[in-house]
């Protein structure tokens, strides 16, 4: 199989039936570009399943109806909310109608950039609107049997009269306070006292009351939830990182009681490896993270898909000063792809699979395009584009790639990429530092530029100019740079110098 895509739609296939592929993500905060993991290789698996002829359908949920444990930094407006559902919280800018949708709208929005459109659900209304009320009541009846699963995971045992419902108090709102003491039908009583979350104590109220759990306020513990997610919607697949796929781990639990509790085969999992940035773990306490929407600002969105898309077991790291990298690998599977170079049709899979629209070729690399963001203007990047012999490409997309890779070298690149051209006269300063020979370079280049060359072919007359004048080639390239940019470094020379035109390198080279 080209892809793991194709892998897992055999195993749909195999299965049977029409396809719904879950995805989740919990909000505690703006969701970053790690949680979208899930739901952008989620979207890979229903379009390989509906190019195979599958039904299928991709959903996520907002995982709010846990309790808020952790006030996070610049939020201290919620410190009262400690132990409320997060979906309870209110939204602090006043935008949306609370916490989960002034995060969670944002994140699906970005998602549809991305060409990813799930049916949404929240975790919280899918118990308020009553559609989890029958596997509520088969979670009440068999409390002893999901009792014994539980319990070959853990090393204290659950109590004999152990109930799988969370109840939210009617009095005070919370939901990490509340014990369960007995039950009666789908009816269960709780006492509100005081308890610990990890940022910090959350007081009961002390009220004594029944939980009527078919009015859903309350909620079943996280591995009965998944599994009854998992009857209630069909789900057939479910990507998730590694974390919850460990012995003993979150999916192992909740495969026993799919099947032995709600009688539901277990979707086919698809279990991924998390990436790092930077080469950091993401982390928002830290401040090593971005959003999607920081994504597009600074690259395409079928770029991450790709990286994504690649294979999942592997500990990965996206750099953004590197992000050039990442780009000339998708280009090569574009090359692929368009048939214009041979190679592995795996990459060209992938590349077919991150599409968000009609696959356009481009094909000019990313770095030459932050070249052009700050040498040319949008009306003049194609015809520059060309004269460096890129040719077949689609210019909404180097316009757009232009202005991406812009922004990107301002805020990540790495320095050599930007720069500030010098006048004449700044030029003509760093003309008269150089040796007799290199100005002579320098001289015979300006000879070259009527020529029709590509980058590369321009690239070896640079080389060629060096040697015949007894110059070391490092040395000449250090004497280009002064002279236009007044740096040791810059962009590939070559390359540099025809985004500039002959017009602006004569007057540099030779002064007026
Ligand atoms: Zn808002
Ligand atoms: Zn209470």
């Amino acid at each position: 199989m080209l892809h793991w895509s194709d892998d897992v739609v055999s195993l749909l296939e195999e299965r049977g039936g029409e396809h719904v592929i879950a995805t989740g993500t919990s909000i505690s905060g703006r969701p970053q570009i790690g949680n979208a993991s899930d739901v952008i290789r989620g979207d890979c698996i229903r379009k390989a399943a509906l190019e195979s002829g599958l039904k299928a359908e991709l959903i996520w949920i907002s995982d709010d109806s846990d309790p808020f444990r952790k006030v996070p930094a610049g939020m201290e407006g919620l410190d009262d909310y400690l132990g409320f559902p997060v979906k309870d919280l209110p939204d602090l800018d006043g935008c949306h109608s609370n916490f989960v949708d002034h995060f969670a709208q944002p994140f699906i929005q970005d998602l549809s950039e991305f060409g990813v459109k799930p049916k949404v659900h929240s975790g919280t209304d899918l118990y308020r609107n009553g559609e989890l009320v029958e596997e509520i009541r088969t979670a009440f009846e068999k409390r002893v049997e999901i009792r014994d699963i539980l319990n070959r995971f853990r090393r204290d045992p659950l109590p004999e009269d152990y109930l799988p419902w969370t109840p939210i108090c009617e009095k005070c709102g919370k939901i990490s306070t509340t014990k369960v003491f007995g039950v009666d039908g789908l009816k269960a009583d709780y006492e509100c006292v005081s308890t610990g979350v990890s940022g910090g104590e959350v007081e009961g109220c002390g009220h004594k009351g029944v939980s009527d759990a078919s009015k859903g306020m309350g909620k079943l513990p996280w591995r009965v939830e998944w599994a009854a997610r998992w009857r209630r919607f069909k789900v057939t697949c479910e990507p998730f990182g590694k974390d919850h796929a460990a012995a003993g781990g979150s999916y192992e639990t909740s495969k026993i009681i799919s099947e032995e509790v709600f009688d539901w085969t277990p979707p086919v999992p698809l279990v991924y490896e998390f990436f790092t940035l930077n080469g950091e773990k993401i982390s928002s306490s830290k401040g090593n993270v971005i959003t999607l929407a920081d994504w597009l600002v600074i690259a395409e969105p079928e770029v991450l898909k790709y990286f994504m898309y690649k294979r999942l077991m592997k500990q990965r790291d996206i750099n953004l000063s590197l992000l050039s990298n990442l780009t000339d690998e998708y280009d090569e599977a574009e090359r692929i792809y368009h048939k214009r170079q041979e190679g592995d049709m795996g990459l060209a899979r992938m590349y077919d699979l991150a599409q968000v629209g009609e696959p356009k070729y481009l094909n000019v690399p990313f770095t030459l395009c932050a070249v052009l963001a700050q040498v040319a203007f949008e009306g003049e990047y194609s015809s520059k584009a060309e004269s460096m012999g890129y040719a077949g490409f689609d210019v909404e997309r180097l316009n757009r790639r232009v202005r991406l890779a812009g922004n990107w070298v301002q805020k990540y690149g790495p320095d050599h990429l930007r720069f500030t051209l010098n006048s004449e006269g700044e030029a003509g300063r760093e003309r008269d530092s150089l040796s007799d020979s290199e100005r002579k370079c320098l001289e015979e280049i300006v000879g070259l530029l009527d020529g029709d060359w590509s980058s590369e072919e321009f690239h070896k007359k640079i080389y060629e100019v060096a040697r015949s004048n007894g110059v070391k080639p490092p040395k000449l390239f250090k004497a280009i740079y002064r002279v236009l940019i007044g740096n040791d470094r810059g962009p590939k020379a070559a390359a540099f110098m025809l985004s500039l035109g002959r017009e602006h390198i004569v007057a540099r080279f030779r002064g007026g």
